[in-house]
């Protein structure tokens, strides 16, 4: 089976496939975290496409589009490795045109917990997800829990916007050390990725709580053990359905999420568990 690569829409309307269409959206340098979710995405269709855009609208000024890692040739290889049936690459003066002026609002999901340190970013996610499923018009679309919130968002969008894909949620994978996969992993130092550790740590030790103030104190208790080396943004206990903080009488499953910069690197993790009472 041959990779197609599109680097643009028609490139990628001639390479429309026949039969059931997954996508996998991406933002490239493509580690075993994107694998599992291409695997995913194989499992559920006949016809792969895996996006590669790093989408200047969910970067902030300030923030890290510029020096994103962009590994294309290496991507390229993951890609023809994991059976990817086509890899749409566009530019982003294809993706968006000069006088551009309609986009996606998160609302009050995209304005909490991540959104509240990254004002804007969850419109620009969302801006960019509608589009990739407009010009791919997948049956199906396979997004990683490591982004929690923004996997959230996009079943709320699916929802609000009646868009006929089904979104299949994929679990975080990481390093045997507990640390996950992050295309960011690679900025850090071997003394930042020792105090990157503390993050799962924190979710580990909250996890094994029942209750949401002992989840809290627990997670909270392991993030205060780090050194100068860790600037916690935010830990939060909330719904997964809505991102709001979970009070002490909530039950089902929650996501406890972690946020923080390690040096000049701000990394996210979370862990679903469930509250039964
Ligand atoms: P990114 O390239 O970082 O924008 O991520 C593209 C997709 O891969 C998103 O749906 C992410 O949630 C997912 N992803 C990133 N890291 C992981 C991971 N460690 N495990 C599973 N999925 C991941």
């Amino acid at each position: 089976m041959q990779l197609t690569v599109a680097r643009n829409r028609t490139d990628l309307v001639n390479a429309r496939g026949q039969g059931e269409v997954a996508l996998v959206p991406t933002m490239g340098a493509l580690h075993e975290g994107h694998r599992s979710l291409i695997r995913e995405a194989r499992a559920r269709a006949g016809h792969v496409v895996v996006s590669i855009f790093v989408n200047p609208l969910q970067f902030a000024p300030g923030e890290d589009f510029s020096r994103y890692p962009r590994t294309f040739d290496a991507d390229l290889e993951v890609c023809r490795a994991e059976g990817v049936d086509v890899v749409f690459a566009p530019s982003a003066e294809d993706m968006y045109r000069p006088d551009r002026q309609v986009s996606v609002h998160a609302g009050r999901m995209g304005e909490i917990v991540e959104g509240a340190s990254r004002p804007g970013h969850f419109d620009g996610v969302l801006t960019v997800v509608l589009k990739l499923f407009n010009l791919v018009q997948p049956d199906v679309a396979v997004f990683g829990q490591k982004d929690a919130q923004q996997l959230a968002l996009i079943r709320r969008m699916v929802a609000d916007l009646d868009l006929p894909v089904e979104i299949v949620g994929a679990p975080t994978v990481r390093e045997a050390d507990g640390l996950a996969l992050s295309s960011r992993n690679r900025y850090l130092s071997a003394d930042d990725r020792q105090a990157a550790l503390i993050l799962s740590r924190a979710l580990r030790a909250g996890a094994v709580e029942l209750t949401p103030s002992k989840i809290r104190a627990a997670a909270q208790a392991v993030l205060d053990e780090a050194g100068p080396a860790l600037s916690v943004d935010y830990l939060a206990l909330v719904d997964p359905g809505t991102f709001e903080e979970a009070g002490e009488a909530f039950k089902g499953e929650a996501v406890l999420a972690v946020a923080a910069r390690v040096g000049a690197t701000r990394l996210i993790d979370n862990v679903v568990l469930t509250l039964d009472g």
